[in-house]
């Protein structure tokens, strides 16, 4: 279903969603990075093709969430889940990517043998709008790892930019109730071609590399590893701030009445000691070993594991790494086999 929402209008449907939903959007804080927080009809999310610093992973994967509290209790010790409950969430402005990125995770917490329930409980209550991006910023390379346009598709909404107004495309029930909000007008076939013309230009592949050929390139004695480890300096800000990245660790906590608190907490494959195992050992003692490990991970083990690629082509990792290690750059030599030449940015 596709309808139009002037963008003069987009307050109005905020404040009629904020009657359903809590609101999650993209906000730009005083120093000029911009994340997902609270918007409502008085602070508008900013729908640009501006990407968001912090994934959206941090509103189904906190960085730091209690699992429980073991408490001694007076002769009759118990565990007590945390209190509350996932509260309706609408997620407005998702760029594809991000989109995309949700669907990489719930591969890994819902699938398989065992579901996460903290994420699933998350994931359960959260509706989703994508923003289609008009362009892609200097970084982004979502259309060399998939198609932009049908991972927007898998939102409940996507909205795209067609000058004074969005055409919003509903693609689910959750979706096409929101598109029932009497903000929303009867869309023309000038306005859905405008709509197709940026998504075309959305889809347009400018990289050289194909997740499948890097997939089969990946070789445990490519000669990129020793290029990108060399100026890599494990700060771990890549895989932080990457919204396929799961890796987390579990610590124990003792709070006040002698209660302990479980918690989980977000860690990287990029640290030396992620991998160290009680009795010394560590299998990936080099930053060769942990760099080879990321990206292995995202283009081969995890289409391995969970049949989907695990980067989305963000670009974050491209454009916050402090000095410069391209993953492109190493992507471009896996596919070629032509050496290292093209690591940095
Ligand atoms: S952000 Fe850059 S320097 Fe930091 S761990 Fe990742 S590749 Fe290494
Ligand atoms: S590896 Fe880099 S480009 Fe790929 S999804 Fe993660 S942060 Fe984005």
């Amino acid at each position: 279903m596709d309808k139009l929402l002037p963008k003069t209008a987009l307050k109005d449907w905020l404040e009629w969603a904020s009657t359903r939903y809590h609101l999650l959007g993209p906000v730009e804080a005083e120093d000029g990075s911009r994340s997902f927080a609270a918007v409502s009809a008085d602070r508008l999310p900013a729908l640009d093709n501006r990407r968001q610093c912090a994934s959206p992973k941090e509103a189904v994967l906190p960085s730091c969430e209690t699992l429980f509290t073991f408490d001694p209790g007076d002769g009759q010790p118990r565990l007590v889940p945390p209190g509350g409950e996932f509260a309706p969430t609408l997620m407005v402005g998702m760029k594809p990517c991000d989109v995309r990125s949700l669907e990489v995770l719930d591969r890994v917490f819902l699938d398989g043998r065992f579901q996460d329930p903290y994420y699933a409980g998350r994931r359960k209550s959260l509706v989703t709008v994508a923003y289609v991006c008009e362009s892609k910023r200097w970084s982004c390379f979502c259309s060399s790892v998939g198609d932009p346009i049908e991972w927007s598709l898998a939102a409940d909404v996507a909205l795209t930019d067609v000058g004074e107004a969005y055409v919003a495309t509903a693609n689910t029930p959750a979706g096409e109730e929101l598109l029932g909000c009497p903000a929303f007008r009867d869309v023309s076939a000038d306005e859905l071609a405008t709509r197709d013309i940026v998504w075309n230009a959305l889809r347009e592949r400018a990289e050289p590399f194909d997740p499948e050929k890097v997939a089969a390139g990946v070789d445990w004695e490519e000669p990129a590893w020793d290029a990108i480890a060399e100026k890599c300096i494990g700060c771990g800000v890549c895989s932080f701030l990457c919204p396929t990245c799961t890796c987390f660790d579990i610590q124990d906590e003792t709070i006040a009445g002698g209660k302990v608190e479980r918690y989980r907490v977000r860690d990287t494959c990029q640290f030396c000691d992620f991998t160290k195992m009680g009795h010394g050992h560590n299998p990936r003692p080099s930053r060769r070993e942990r760099v080879r490990q990321r990206i292995s991970h995202k283009f081969k083990y995890i289409v391995h594991q969970c049949g989907i690629c695990g980067c989305v082509g963000c670009g974050r990792c491209v454009e916050l790494c402090p000095v410069n290690a391209d993953l492109r750059g190493v992507l471009s030599e896996i596919v070629s086999g032509n050496g290292c030449e093209s690591v940095s940015a």
